[in-house]
């Protein structure tokens, strides 16, 4: 890829980078970040990853996650490029765009369907299962000699974002990369211990109250769950504790959609899960966009009238899909 050999030009000649990921970041944009910034720090080229939200407790225990800023308007913005990693449209970034969007040379590495294509420099590859993928090709041709802090970041985000490598964006290059990740020191054991066999007590009291408001609609082919800011109080829960709780509606049989309704600060946060339907083009109709099989969208709306709207959309979806 031209775009590739031009950001490795740029990044090299760079003092200091920019790094952001989209708010409510998840496994792929804080693995992902991390790693870049472990390669850049290797070259002896500064960095700082700037997001607007809390790191969630699950990815702590990444190397230099520490090291993560949340936004504030009080950064200095004294940077040479700046890298949008797992970000399909700036306003994925919160107010993180405030700073990206005054750094002379931007670039966008990710992987959804959705993107805007919003940078100087884009490298956008929906056949990834993860930004992870695009981000180690990244590193090796920065020339970095990969460690186990890159290989551990890296194959975190893999990980997560093909569900343990079982959804459809897995590729043998997937596992190609999660390959050499191991053979370059991915601590395995430690990821899973710390994402996908731990959690707390909040969290599981938090899957019981969900589970309590699931409701099967149109006939069957679409489930949702709810989540309001006074389950996440009763659970002592916080707002990422939600990660995971619409595999729920759409791992059943004959649902085609999942949804997930969270209240959040006066609007209301929808993701949606697919088995086949391109739910990136409904959550498009909001507003929002993602992929294929997973996409997700804000409604300015009361609870029960975004649930009616987002269902009927997605109804209406099935419908002209048959
Ligand atoms: P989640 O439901 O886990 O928050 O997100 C699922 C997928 O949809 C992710 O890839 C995420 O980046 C994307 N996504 C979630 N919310 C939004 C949104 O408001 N706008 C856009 N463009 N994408 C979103
Ligand atoms: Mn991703």
């Amino acid at each position: 890829m031209m775009v590739m050999s031009e950001i490795v030009r740029i990044l090299k000649s760079s003092k200091k980078v920019l790094i952001v990921t989209h708010i409510s970041p998840d496994g792929d944009g804080i693995g992902s970040t991390l790693a870049l910034l472990h390669g850049l720090n290797k070259l002896g080229i500064e960095g700082d990853i700037v997001i607007d939200d809390d790191v969630p407790g699950d990815f702590r225990f990444l190397p230099k996650s520490d090291k993560i800023l949340k936004y504030s308007p009080e950064i200095e913005n004294h940077y040479d490029a700046a890298v949008a990693i797992d970000c399909s449209d700036e306003g994925r970034m919160g107010r993180a765009e405030e700073l990206y969007s005054k750094v002379p040379v931007k670039i966008n590495v990710d992987h959804h369907i959705s993107n805007t294509m919003y940078a100087d420099y884009n490298v956008v590859d929906s056949n990834s299962g993860a930004c992870a993928e695009l981000v180690y090709q990244l590193i090796k041709l920065l020339g970095v000699e990969f460690d186990n802090r890159i290989a551990t970041c890296l194959y975190c985000s893999l990980a997560t974002d093909t569900g343990r490598f079982m959804y459809g964006n897995t590729t043998s290059i997937t596992h190609e990369v999660a390959a050499d990740l191991l053979n370059n020191g991915a601590d395995l054991r430690k990821i899973s211990e710390e994402i996908f066999e731990k959690k707390t007590l909040s969290q599981v009291l938090l899957i019981c109250e969900a589970l309590k408001t699931l409701r099967v609609v149109e006939d069957g082919s679409i489930a949702y769950i709810v989540v309001t800011k006074a389950m996440l109080e009763k659970c002592g829960a916080k707002p990422s504790d939600t990660e995971g709780l619409v595999y729920y509606p759409r791992c059943i049989d004959g649902v085609e959609i999942g949804l997930l309704f969270k209240e959040e600060d006066g609007r209301i946060k929808v993701s949606f899960r697919s088995k086949a339907l391109d739910v990136s083009k409904v959550a498009a109709v909001f507003g929002g966009g993602g992929h294929v099989l997973a996409s997700g969208c804000f409604v300015e709306a009361p609870m029960e009238e975004a649930i009616e709207r987002v269902v009927r959309a997605c109804a209406d979806a099935i419908k002209g899909g048959r």
